[in-house]
């Protein structure tokens, strides 16, 4: 993605990838050695031959040394384990504390509480199936990869998109042992907001790291009004503010594919053109050597380039078992969404937008009890959905269409999914759409560091846990979320 402007990359040190330069060099040493050496097949002088052998035998081990060289370093490269390392920042302190979250379940402290919340309503399913998530990500390996960073400055703070290949292992197990286990490679992706600007810190609102009330940035400098914690603005920030994966193999993935397909179409060619011209008899060796050559780097080396491609492209289309997605309409819908929102809020991020879509759905199919989230106010939610284990958002969004109730706004889209969910004690995987229609006033923009799980009351200002509760402790008014941000007000999944 790299060829979208404001895109940095911060580079991360790995061993680097075998190179394929090498193992062709060592190819060719090797069939300009062999076919010396079949000079000797021939009726020519002694010395020539002698000669020739010499010639081949040198030309042989060159050869050899460099295809040694890529073997072990191809070797190296496949042994080596890469880690995040907590001194290149936000990024990898919040893997690290991912990973530590699914073996020890210790919470992360670099997250807001959305995000923890979300990590908490799936461990309670979890735990209700009697089931156990192990999940790890460790950076994917190859050279000329790192960290992906692009960065958007509002008024209020700036918010870095940051995102990474991964390779992701999934598995589940209950008290019999491992019932699903599964390797993806993915895209990470976490949104991280950072650099507050100094003067709006009274109306950036954030989660109290200690007690998880709503309040704003210069309030908790002062001290908690809940529990009393003194926070500097370093303490508050850098924070991710979302966190989700979208299915993508990495260039490593995408190389060993290449190699590989020229190595066999190349060799298969090669091996076939030589049994077949040995087989009819009559030419000299090193003529059937040099028309085998011929073919297998032109032949085979045209067939291995088309399965190659063949194979790349459908990398592109295979979405790990995703429903099929109809590429035109996603990218209008991409487009028509921001342009109707751009109208009522020159802020307006796509990005944005989606990681809060995301994190809306994630929590509504998590929560044990939807009905009692401020976020959800849809009719009783489908029974299926309460089977659902663990979601991975493909990127895939169509908008189905959009109406106006005065400045209510109503949107409604299919989103695509590969979900896993318990069926009978048994674990599966499947790709889902998922149709939900969101609503939000649309006059009044949304507050910076919004919250779903907490909330100030518009009335009073007093903090409240708006999961739990849809009223107002303080004032009792009721507390109603579609003025501030999107709530759900319809879900419908197509399995
Ligand atoms: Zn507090
Ligand atoms: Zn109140």
């Amino acid at each position: 993605m790299a060829f979208f402007s404001g895109i940095s990359i911060q580079k991360r040190d790995s061993a680097s990838e075998a190179d394929g330069g090498e193992l062709f060099k060592g190819a060719a040493f090797i069939a300009a050695g062999v076919l010396a050496a079949s000079f000797m097949t021939m009726e020519i002088s002694s010395v020539l031959k002698l000669g020739l052998l010499a010639v081949g035998v040198v030309l042989c081990a060159v050869g050899v040394k460099w295809i040694v060289k890529y073997w072990k370093d191809n070797k190296a490269f496949e042994e080596f384990v890469p880690e995040w390392d907590k001194g290149r920042g936000m990024y990898d302190r919040f893997a690290k504390e991912l990973n530590l979250w699914y073996e020890k379940g210790i919470t992360p402290q670099d997250c807001d509480g959305d995000t923890a919340y979300f990590l908490k309503l799936q461990k309670e399913r979890l735990d209700k199936k009697g089931l156990k998530l192990h999940e790890s990500v460790v950076p994917s390996k190859g050279t000329s990869y790192g960290t992906g960073k692009v960065s958007r400055k509002s008024l209020w703070y700036t918010t870095d998109m940051m995102y990474e290949n991964v390779s992701r292992k999934l598995s589940f197990e209950n008290e019999n042992g491992p019932v699903y286990e599964r390797d993806t490679e993915m895209a990470m992706y976490e949104i991280v907001a950072h650099s507050p600007n100094e003067a709006q810190t009274q109306f950036i609102r954030v989660t109290c790291p200690n007690c998880g009330a709503v309040n704003s940035v210069s309030k908790l400098g002062e001290g908690c009004p809940y529990c009393g914690t003194v926070f500097q603005i370093k303490d508050l920030f850098p924070r991710v503010i979302n966190l989700f994966f979208i299915r993508s193999n990495s260039s490593a993935k995408n190389g060993q594919i290449f190699r590989q397909s020229m190595t066999f179409s190349m060799s298969g060619v090669f091996l076939v053109m030589l049994i077949a011209n040995i087989v009819r008899g009559g030419q000299p060796l090193p003529l059937i050597l040099l028309a085998s050559y011929f073919a297998a780097v032109l032949v085979g080396g045209f067939l291995g380039f088309i399965v190659a491609d063949i194979r790349l492209v459908a990398t592109l289309f295979d979405h790990d078992g995703m429903k099929h997605l109809p590429i035109l309409k996603w990218g209008s819908s991409k487009r028509k969404i921001k342009n109707t929102m751009l109208r009522y809020d020159k802020n307006f991020s796509f990005d944005k937008f989606e990681g809060q879509l995301v994190s809306l759905v994630r929590m509504a199919v998590l929560a044990e009890k939807p009905e009692e989230l401020a976020c959800y106010r849809a009719d009783a939610r489908e029974p299926l959905f309460s089977d659902i284990l663990e979601m991975t958002y493909t990127n895939g969004i169509c908008l189905n269409g959009i109406r106006m109730e005065g400045n209510i706004m109503h949107m409604s889209v299919r989103t695509w999914w590969v979900n896993h969910y318990e069926e009978h004690g048994k674990v599966k995987k499947s790709g889902d759409c998922i149709d939900v229609t969101f609503r939000r006033n649309v006059e009044k923009q949304e507050a910076p560091g919004f919250s779903i799980t907490s909330v100030s009351c518009p009335g009073c200002g007093g903090s409240f846990d708006a999961v739990r509760q849809k009223k107002c402790p303080y004032c009792g008014s009721e507390y109603h979320m579609e003025e501030e941000s999107w709530v759900i007000e319809q879900m419908h999944l197509i399995r």
